[in-house]
């Protein structure tokens, strides 16, 4: 069995065990299962893996990015690529929030208002752009690198990177370290990955099993439009800008991307997801460092089309519950400040809550409104980071293709970069050892 295999089977099976759970009614608060299994070996399995992951993603951005500078052959490229990017993730971001608005306007007028209880909730104001702006630069490296601030660590990678291009020749022997040190991550990225089937299993099983089902039966109406707007999204949107851009084959990438789409899904967070989304545009599609190590963690943090999507969904959606008329003018400023507030927030659980509180208050809903949908955010926060990644792999697919930076054999190639098994060549690590004698002998 494949890795991508294993790791489908654990989440079907995550899913079941969640059900049981679930349903049964028992891993009631207090219970044995509640809090040995869920809230226990669940909870600590799936967050030490999270926790790995989250753990890799500075470094690894750190290493790719400048790699990828020193890699990209013309700095120029560069520009093309971060503005190419950056247009098609706004442009994708405003198609899905669009779709989801005139979905949602449709449906769900037609379904009476629902009766689930709201939880409290406080919003956030928006910050000015200004701000946003301000904020891409570090006050402070060691500052940036320890909250792990993306944009920030772009922007000081890629100077570092332009700055070590100017050093010019004396750079070589570190530009080669850095290149085995970002092979070193991406191999650290499949230590961590193949115990991907576990750590899913567990993270799945405890989603499911603090569920609440009768929530989401009230809240039907939005769940399911919702979903379905996601799954267009995926299936429709993406897959055809994906094609008309670049011809490649939307079947082919959706078999590919399946791995960053589970683990995507089972921790909810795009940022988190970043090494392994990294590792399947590369390994797995044949973009070239220079493109992916720019695109993907960028990505992450400013294209967000699932979470636009809840935006435009959920705005319907409690408009209606208040009995608010939001008008033309109302949709635009939420589609143009959902596009807004992806750029400044990172891809992490439930930002979309925040961010959705900053659109309320600009277009004057009641922030108290979004109480009505937290209860049922958790699983909707799974399936809209998967479109989230989807979106940024294949903005970086196009982008690449574009820049003829990618290698389609390898797009093609169906069992291209799969995780093999883990090992350590003995001759070479023999060759190392000696080298490293050597070095300390003098
Ligand atoms: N969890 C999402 C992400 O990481 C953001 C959100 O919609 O809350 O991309």
């Amino acid at each position: 069995m494949t890795l991508t295999t294993k790791v489908l089977v654990a989440m079907g099976l995550g899913i079941i065990v969640g059900l049981t759970i679930n349903l049964t009614g028992i891993g009631v608060e207090g219970s044995f299962i509640d809090e040995y299994i869920v809230g226990g070996l669940f909870y600590i399995v799936g967050k030490m893996f999270i926790t790995a992951l989250k753990m890799l993603v500075v470094p690894l951005v750190f290493f790719s990015l400048i790699a990828g500078v020193l890699g990209i052959g013309d700095v120029r490229k560069l520009g093309s690529v971060g503005l190419k990017s950056f247009g098609l993730y706004m442009l994708t971001t405003a198609i899905a929030i669009a779709t989801a608005i005139g979905l949602a306007a449709v449906v769900i007028p037609f379904f009476s208002t629902p009766t689930a209880s709201a939880t409290a909730f406080t919003g956030k104001e928006a910050p000015p752009i200004s701000d946003v702006l301000i904020n891409i630069i570090p006050n402070n490296v060691v500052d940036a690198f320890a909250s792990g601030n993306m944009l920030q660590i772009i922007f000081f990678s890629i100077l570092l990177g332009i700055s070590l291009l100017m050093v010019g020749k004396k750079a070589k022997s570190l530009a080669e370290g850095v290149e085995v040190m970002n092979e070193a991550m991406m191999n650290m990225v499949n230590i961590v990955m193949s115990v991907a089937p576990y750590a899913v299993f567990a993270l799945l099983a405890k989603a499911v099993a603090e569920l609440g089902l009768d929530l989401l039966a009230q809240l039907a109406v939005y769940v399911v439009v919702l979903i379905v707007a996601l799954l267009f999204h995926l299936f429709g949107t993406l897959m055809f800008i994906l094609k008309l851009f670049s011809g490649l084959s939307p079947k082919r990438f959706l078999t590919k991307i399946r791995d960053a789409q589970v683990f995507a899904f089972s921790m909810a967070s795009s940022n988190a997801t970043i090494p392994v989304t990294l590792r399947t545009v590369t390994k797995r599609m044949g973009v070239d460092n220079s493109v992916a190590s720019f695109t993907v963690p960028f990505g992450a943090t400013i294209n967000m089309d699932g979470t636009a999507i809840m935006q435009g969904v959920a705005t319907v959606f409690i408009a209606n519950v208040y009995g608010v008329d939001l008008g033309i003018s109302g949709y635009l400023t939420v589609i143009l400040m959902s596009v807004l507030a992806s750029i400044g927030t990172a891809g992490v659980p439930g930002v979309g809550l925040i961010m959705l509180s900053m659109v309320f208050v600009q277009v004057g809903l009641p922030v108290e409104g979004i109480g009505l949908i937290l209860g049922v955010d958790r699983l909707l926060d799974m399936v809209r980071t998967s479109v989230n990644v989807t979106g940024d792999a294949v903005v970086t697919c196009v982008v690449a293709k574009s820049e003829d930076e990618l290698d389609e054999t390898v797009f093609t190639d169906v069992n291209a970069g799969l995780v093999e098994e883990l090992e350590i060549d003995d001759a070479s690590e023999e060759a190392l050892a000696e080298v490293v004698h050597k070095v300390e002998k003098g």
